[in-house]
C-alpha cells in the first residue's frame, strides 16, 4: 500500500509499505480521508517535535521514518485478537492519544498528559495518511451514519477543541477571544458556542479564514492587520475584556493579544504549538491577575462529546475542507504548499 513517511524536517515521502496485520489489542481499518492537521506542518517545517527521530518512541518502538495521519475516519476491515466491542464494518474515528495506562496521568483519567504520551501518526505505531492503518482499539470511536467521512475526520479537531474550552473554565453567557481560525480556532468557536458562550470574537487576518469563523457562529471577527484587537475587544465587552481567550495562532503578538484582551482574573489558553519561544512580560499578569493556562489534545470523554456534537448537525463541519486531494499529491499539493501559505486553506483532506 502507499503510506506517506516523515524522514525529517522538509522531508516527508509516498512510499510503498506492506498493509499492517493488526496486532494484538489492535484493528485494521481501510481509510476513507485523513486531515492534514497544523502539527504535521509543524513537523514538516520546523520539526521534529514529537516526532522520534534518533530513539525509539517508548510506546510504539518505532522512531523515524514513521507514517504520519492522524486525523481521519474509516471502516474497520479486520480485528487482531483482543480486539472486543468493535465488529469489521464498523465506521470509526479515532483519538490519536497513545497512552500507557498505568502512570499518575493516566489513572488519573488525563492519558493526554501520559508521562510517556505519543500521538498515533506522529510517534510511530501507524498513521492515517495511507490505505490502511493498523492501531490499538481503545482510540476507535464508532460513527453514526449522521456523521460523513469528511466530518468524521474532523472530530480529532473538534475534541481538542472542546478541551480548550473545558481548559478555560467558560461557562455559559461568557465572552470569549479565539486568535486565530484555522480548524483548531474554528473548533473552539463551535465548542464554546456548545459550551453556551454568547460573544466569541475572533481574530484571524487571512479573509478565506475570517469568512469561516463567521459563518461558525463568531458574534464578531476582527482582522488584527487593520483592527486594534485589544481595543475593539474591549469596546465589545464593555470595557471589560474577555472571559477567556484562545492562542490557537502562535503568531508573534497572538499571546500578547490574548492575555492583554482577557478581564480581571480572566483565562488564557494556548492550544497552539509554537516552533520558537514568545516574550511574556508578567507584568500583564501581576497587575490582572490573569491565568494562563496550556491545553493538550483531549481526553476519551471529550472525543465522544465531539461525536455527539457533530451528530447533533448544528454546524456544517464539513464547510471548513477546502480542498481534497489524492494521496499521490500529498506532499507537493498538501504539504508544500500549506507550508508556505497555510492562509490559503482552512483543512485540506487526503484520499488514499
Ligand atoms: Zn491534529
Ligand atoms: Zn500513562
Amino acid at each position: 500500500m502507499k503510506a506517506l513517511r516523515y524522514h525529517g524536517r522538509a522531508d516527508v515521502r509516498v512510499e510503498d509499505l506492506p498493509t499492517p496485520d493488526p496486532a494484538d489489542g489492535e484493528i485494521l481499518v481501510r481509510i476513507a480521508t485523513t486531515g492534514i492537521c497544523g502539527s504535521d506542518i509543524h513537523e514538516y517545517r520546523g520539526g521534529p517535535l514529537a516526532i522520534p527521530l534518533d530513539t525509539p518512541h517508548p510506546l510504539t518502538g518505532d522512531r523515524a521514518p514513521v507514517t504520519m495521519g492522524h486525523e481521519f475516519s474509516g471502516t474497520i476491515v479486520a480485528l487482531g485478537s483482543g480486539a472486543t466491542g468493535l465488529r469489521v464494518g464498523q465506521r470509526v474515528a479515532a483519538s490519536a492519544v497513545l497512552r500507557c495506562g498505568t502512570c499518575p496521568s493516566c489513572t488519573a483519567g488525563h492519558p493526554q498528559l501520559c508521562r510517556t504520551l505519543g500521538f498515533h501518526g506522529i510517534s510511530g505505531g501507524g498513521g492515517a495518511f495511507a490505505e490502511f492503518d493498523a492501531f490499538p482499539a481503545y482510540l476507535a470511536n464508532p460513527l453514526p451514519d449522521e456523521i460523513s467521512d469528511e466530518a468524521g475526520a474532523l472530530l480529532e479537531p473538534l475534541a481538542t477543541g472542546i478541551h480548550a474550552v473545558g481548559r478555560s473554565g467558560l461557562t455559559p453567557g461568557q465572552s470569549a477571544l479565539v486568535v486565530g481560525a484555522g480548524p483548531i480556532g474554528l473548533m473552539v468557536v463551535v465548542a464554546a458556542l456548545a459550551a453556551g458562550a454568547d460573544q466569541i470574537i475572533v481574530s484571524e487576518p487571512s479573509p478565506v479564514r475570517a469568512k469561516a469563523a463567521a459563518r461558525f457562529g463568531a458574534t464578531a471577527v476582527l482582522d488584527p492587520k487593520a483592527d486594534d484587537v485589544v481595543a475593539r475587544v474591549r469596546e465589545l465587552t464593555g470595557g471589560h475584556g474577555v472571559d477567556a481567550a484562545f492562542d490557537t495562532a502562535a503568531a508573534p503578538t497572538s499571546f500578547d493579544t490574548a492575555l492583554a484582551a482577557v478581564r480581571p482574573r480572566g483565562h488564557v489558553v494556548n492550544v497552539a504549538v509554537w516552533e520558537n519561544p514568545t516574550p511574556l512580560q508578567p507584568n500583564a499578569l501581576l497587575f490582572s491577575e490573569a491565568t494562563i493556562t496550556g491545553s493538550l489534545a483531549y481526553t476519551p470523554a471529550e472525543f465522544t462529546r465531539a461525536v455527539e456534537i457533530a451528530a447533533g448537525g448544528a454546524h456544517d463541519l464539513e464547510s471548513m475542507v477546502t480542498r481534497s486531494i489524492a494521496l499521490a499529491d500529498v506532499v507537493t499539493h498538501g504539504f508544500e504548499r500549506l507550508a508556505a501559505d497555510p492562509g490559503a486553506d482552512i483543512k485540506v483532506l487526503v484520499r488514499p
